[in-house]
């Protein structure tokens, strides 16, 4: 099977644009790959966190994985820090990176904007880590939000880069899944739906949490930008709101996007809020009942990070050994 590798930062609060991104599509593709699914909280650390709470939200994450069907007898789980090799071969790699490549990041653009008291050099370096984490498992496929894509791309950048100079598939060049949706795979802020739906916007009311309650879910889609005019149509262009909450609703009730438009045919907005508000209420529910049961089982949670560090190390290590040889680090 050809091995595919995921994973989310520990920031802010999992959310719907995460689910509908990444998460929802983990799911269905763990039959037919070798799946990796990782807790990336190196990557979180670019952005000043609270000691506790990383360390809870890390957990939190991964329980709340499981719950929207991870299965760990199918798949890898586990947490970027447990595997050490993702940091050594991130250090080769910027070795081999352009500061103009990592210049021209838009990621890096818009959080050292949002962060200005802190850009620090992981922020900068953020995509590279990204590469080591993909590049590390041999990693064919990696569903990731168009959010990503950019970085994807520095990706493979950096895979071809290895392959020609050493003449020979040191890594094997990861192609992107970007989910299909009509918006390019990009859930949007529900209060400004020009930018992205971000777990760690500080506007809450920006984004449906999956831990949220029926209560918040209703109220939140209810305080929704919505757009002049009162048709629900899709357009992205001059209805960037309704178009982002009919995207969320035809991914989450499994209907293409004229079937929704058809189906709130000559109602107002106020309808499509409710009923969007109630369709994803019923459709986390089952997933925030797992979520508590297995987030109170610890010990539990933890066998299973370990058990997935240890067969994700296995990999890395192998790959690690092979970079070392080709660019002449002496194997002890
Ligand atoms: P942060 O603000 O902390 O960066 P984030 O919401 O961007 O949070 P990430 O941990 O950076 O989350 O990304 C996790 C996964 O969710 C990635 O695969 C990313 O592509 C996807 N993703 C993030 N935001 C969206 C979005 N608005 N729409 C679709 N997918 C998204
Ligand atoms: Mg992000």
């Amino acid at each position: 099977k050809p091995t595919l590798l995921s994973g989310i930062q520990p920031s802010g609060d999992l959310m719907i644009g995460n689910y509908i991104g990444s998460i929802k599509n983990w799911v269905k593709l763990q039959d037919d790959y070798n799946c990796l699914f990782s807790l990336v909280n190196m990557h979180a650390i670019t952005v000043e966190q609270n000691p506790a709470e990383l360390a809870k939200r890390s957990l939190d994450f991964v329980a709340l994985y499981l719950a929207s069907g991870i299965d760990p007898a199918k798949s890898t789980v586990f947490i970027q820090s447990h595997v050490p090799e993702h940091a050594e071969l991130a250090w080769i790699l910027n070795c081999s990176t352009y500061m103009g490549e990592l210049s021209r990041m838009t990621q890096f653009k818009d959080k050292s904007q949002k962060h200005e008291s802190n850009i620090n050099v992981g922020l900068f370096d953020y995509p590279v880590l990204m590469a080591a984490d993909i590049l590390l498992y041999q990693s064919e496929l990696v569903p990731v939000g168009a959010d990503q894509k950019q970085h994807l791309e520095l990706t493979r950048d950096l895979a071809n880069r290895y392959n020609n100079r050493f003449e020979r598939e040191i890594f094997k060049v990861p192609e992107p899944f970007i989910p299909e949706t009509t918006s390019g795979g990009r859930i949007m802020s529900l209060q400004d739906p020009t930018s992205k739906m971000s777990k760690s916007d500080d506007n809450k009311g920006n984004f449906i949490a999956l831990l949220d309650d029926p209560k918040t879910i209703l109220k939140k889609f209810k305080k929704a930008e919505t757009d002049s005019g009162s048709d629900i149509i899709y357009d992205l262009d001059n209805k960037p709101g309704i178009s982002n909450l009919l995207t969320i609703y035809s991914v989450i009730s499994g209907k293409s996007i004229p079937e929704v438009v058809q189906h709130f045919e000559g109602k107002m907005y106020g309808h499509l809020k409710v009923e969007l508000g109630e369709l994803v209420v019923e459709y986390l529910r089952p997933i925030q009942e797992d979520y508590y049961r297995i987030r109170d089982n610890e010990t539990e949670l933890k066998a299973i990070l370990k058990t997935g560090a240890a067969q994700a190390r296995e990999k890395a290590q192998a790959t690690l050994r092979s970079v070392h040889e080709a660019i002449g680090f002496v194997l002890p």
